[in-house]
């Protein structure tokens, strides 16, 4: 039996760079002065922060230490549900990484920035390709700006129409930053509730669909991690009253060439560059949630667009209809070329052998934990499944609970709490880059843990006991952070 990565050995305490280092001491070397000394006119700079004085080494092993206190997707699994942590490969960090493309800038006039720009044109229509969709714009730097982008397209749309509805109807099983795009557009959220099977009911859609509604939010695969079966009957319902489909494809991982949103009437839709293809989410880095739209829709995309013309790529702002800018320049090009790379090296057969084991995965966990924590909907999951603490609730034992011990196994805590339809949640995304010796020793751990809440309930309430620190005060945290260390 192979040993949980958990551990709390080498794990060093490190003070703040203020409580280190020495009068004196440098970290650089310069030639000797041979110029008169000049002290700094203090009425000009201020008196200013008093820098600690360190070394070089002082410096390295203050970061390296701060880094190994982090857990990355590089340092073990991390199965935090609609955030897709997968591995993402190498190859694309170094390609991103190269001279041309890490020295350019974007406000290099279009002709000497082919490379980029033709980069950017062929991902564009790759994500159309993947998506069923006709056109897209490259520029929202995540997915809920994507969001925000498609609804501000469906505005746009009524708009040209002479039309000014007011609602969007969104499911509760669709993902948290849904409805708050569609405020943030000026839209009241209308939920829907889903049915008794986790899915959306074209009946339920019907009884809210009206004329002063501007069209429907979908998540699929939705929160629970259930695919929405029912979305072709569902945009004939929205369609016929005039409105439009959105599609939410963050989480585009369990579906790449397997269902084409386009295809069964998705009218406009974003993806997460930064989960999908080859960028982690979360973390704070940049990230990139391209807008696609179909035909339609088209020349109310953000400007500038990338348009082919002789032989050259160009940008053109040359489309009346348009939203306008969402971002500076053309969004976070780096992410483009990451994903662009991982295209490229996966090719449409390895797009779905990851979609597949993707689904296998998370599947293969959902029926080997199914008996010893709640499954609150027994059927086939997509890339995510969702279980809960209602087994465990009998020992006054929480989700919260179980997945601070994870942490002393070795493990980034699943995503908790949601979707808010399933008290308790814990929803555990294992992505397609993990191995089964992997998968088993997760699914082991969450046995184990599973029977100490039975036999040794404190060990949980208290956990984590490993990591460096323990249990936090979280609204504290998050209402008066300690940011000086
Ligand atoms: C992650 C996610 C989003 C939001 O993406 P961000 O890049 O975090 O803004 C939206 N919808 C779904 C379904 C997601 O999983």
């Amino acid at each position: 039996m192979m040993e949980f990565p958990g551990a709390s050995g080498l794990i060093m305490n490190e003070p703040l760079l203020w409580e280190k280092g020495s009068a004196g001491r440098c970290g650089f070397s310069l030639p000797r002065r041979d110029v008169p000394f000049s002290p700094v006119d203090e009425a000009l700079t201020g008196a200013g922060p008093d820098f600690p004085d360190l070394s070089e080494g002082d410096v390295v092993r203050h970061y390296t230490r701060l880094s190994q206190w982090n857990f990355c997707v590089d340092s073990g699994l991390y199965p935090l549900g609609s955030c897709t942590m997968k591995y993402s490969p190498k190859i694309s960090e170094k390609q991103v990484g190269r001279r041309g493309f890490a020295s350019s800038h974007p406000m290099i006039p279009a002709l000497l920035s082919q490379g980029i720009l033709r980069i950017m044109y062929e991902l564009e229509r790759t994500l159309c390709e993947i998506t069923g969709m006709d056109a897209a714009s490259l520029q929202p730097a995540a997915g809920a700006q994507g969001e925000l982008a498609g609804m501000l397209i469906i505005h746009a749309f009524h708009r040209s129409n002479g039309e000014k509805r007011t609602k969007i109807l969104v499911p509760d099983t669709a993902h948290g930053t849904n409805p708050a795009s569609a405020a943030l557009c000026g839209y009241i959220p209308v939920p829907v509730p889903s049915g008794v099977n986790g899915i959306l009911s074209p009946d339920a859609v019907a009884s809210l669909m009206d004329e002063d509604t501007a069209g429907i939010m979908i998540t699929n695969p939705n929160t629970l991690g259930l695919f929405e079966n029912n979305v072709a009957a569902i945009a004939g319902i929205i369609h016929a009253r005039g409105g439009l489909v959105y599609g939410d494809g963050a989480n585009m991982n369990a579906l790449m060439g397997i269902v084409k949103p386009g295809e069964v009437g998705v009218d406009v839709m974003h993806l997460n560059l930064h989960k999908t293809f080859a960028a982690p989410h979360g973390g704070g880095g940049p990230g990139s949630g391209p807008v696609c739209v179909k035909k339609h829709l088209a020349d109310f995309l953000p400007v500038p667009r990338i348009v082919m013309e002789g032989g050259k790529y160009l940008l053109s702002e040359n489309f009346p209809g348009t939203i306008g800018k969402v971002h500076a320049f053309h969004g976070n090009v780096g992410v483009m070329i990451k994903a662009y790379c991982y295209i490229r090296l996966m090719g449409p057969e390895g797009l779905k052998r990851a979609s597949e084991i993707a689904v296998l995965n998370a599947n293969y966990v959902k029926e080997m934990l199914k008996n010893v924590y709640h499954l609150p909907y027994e059927q086939i999951c997509m890339h995510e499944c969702v279980l809960s603490d209602k087994n465990q609730n009998e020992y006054k034992i929480s989700t919260l609970d179980i997945v601070k011990r994870l942490m002393d196994y070795g493990y980034h805590p699943p995503t908790v709490y949601f979707p808010l339809v399933v008290p308790g949640a814990i929803m555990i995304e294992p992505t397609e880059t993990e191995s089964k010796e992997e998968l088993d020793l997760f699914i082991t751990a969450m046995k184990s843990i599973a029977r100490e809440a039975k036999e040794a309930p404190y060990i949980l309430r208290e956990a984590p006991h490993r990591t460096k620190v323990k249990r936090l005060d979280e609204t504290r945290a998050a209402r008066r952070p300690c940011l000086a260390g």
